[in-house]
C-alpha cells in the first residue's frame, strides 16, 4: 500500500514531551524523526504529514492557544529547515472536565480530527498511518480506520498493555520513529 498521509501525534512523537509544552524555545525534535520523515518522503514523493494533537492544557488554563501555535510554528520551522513540510496541525484544546461534552468531541481517542483532515485533504483513511506514543493515538486511528503504529515511550511504558486490555492493538510497535518509517516502507514493499 502506498500511503497518502502520515498522521503524527505531536508531544512524545515528534518532540520531547515535557507535559503541557508552552515554551517554543524548549522544542526538541526526537531522535529518528527527521531521518524517518525524510526516508518516507523519498520513498513516497506525494506523501503528506499531518499533526493531530490533544492540547487540553488550554482548557486547563495551563497554556494558551498562542503558546500552542508558537510551539507548532517552531516545530514547523525545525522540520522545514530539513526539507520536511507539515501540511497542517490539528489540535483539540478541550477537556470534558473543563469544556462542554460537545466541544470535547474532538479529543483523541475520538477520530474526529482525523475525519476533518481526511475531508480537508481528500484522503482515503485506509491509506494512512497514525503514529503516536499513547493508547489514545492508536484508538483514534483505529476508530478512524487508519493503520496504526505505537512508539515505545519511557514516559508512558504501559500503552501496549492498556490497549491489550481493551482488545485493541496497533499494527506495529516501534522503538523509535525511524523504525516506524521502516515498517511503513516494508509494508509498501510487500514485506512484513
Ligand atoms: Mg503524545
Amino acid at each position: 500500500m502506498i500511503p497518502q498521509a502520515i498522521f503524527l501525534d505531536r508531544d512524545g512523537t515528534i518532540n520531547f514531551d515535557y507535559g503541557y509544552l508552552g515554551d517554543a524555545s524548549k522544542v526538541e525534535i526526537l531522535d529518528g524523526v527527521i531521518d524517518g520523515m525524510l526516508k518516507l518522503k523519498e520513498k513516497f514523493p506525494g506523501i503528506i504529514f499531518i499533526v493531530i494533537s490533544n492540547q487540553a492544557g488550554i482548557a486547563r488554563g495551563l497554556i494558551t492557544m498562542e503558546q500552542v501555535r508558537n510551539v507548532n510554528s517552531r516545530i514547523e520551522r525545525l522540520l522545514s529547515e530539513k526539507g520536511i513540510t507539515v501540511s497542517k496541525f490539528y489540535h483539540c484544546p478541550f477537556h470534558p472536565e473543563f469544556s462542554s461534552e460537545e466541544d470535547s468531541k474532538c479529543r483523541k481517542p475520538s477520530p474526529e480530527m482525523l475525519f476533518e483532515a481526511a475531508g480537508d485533504f481528500n484522503l482515503n483513511l485506509e491509506k494512512t498511518y497514525f503514529i503516536g506514543d499513547r493508547h489514545t493515538d492508536i484508538e483514534s486511528g483505529l476508530n478512524a480506520g487508519t493503520k496504526t503504529i505505537l512508539l515505545k515511550s519511557e514516559i508512558y511504558p504501559d500503552e501496549a498493555e492498556i490497549l491489550n486490555k481493551k482488545n485493541a492493538a496497533p499494527d506495529y510497535i516501534a522503538n523509535n520513529f525511524l523504525e516506524a518509517a521502516d515498517f511503513i516502507i516494508g509494508e509498501a514493499n510487500g514485506g512484513n
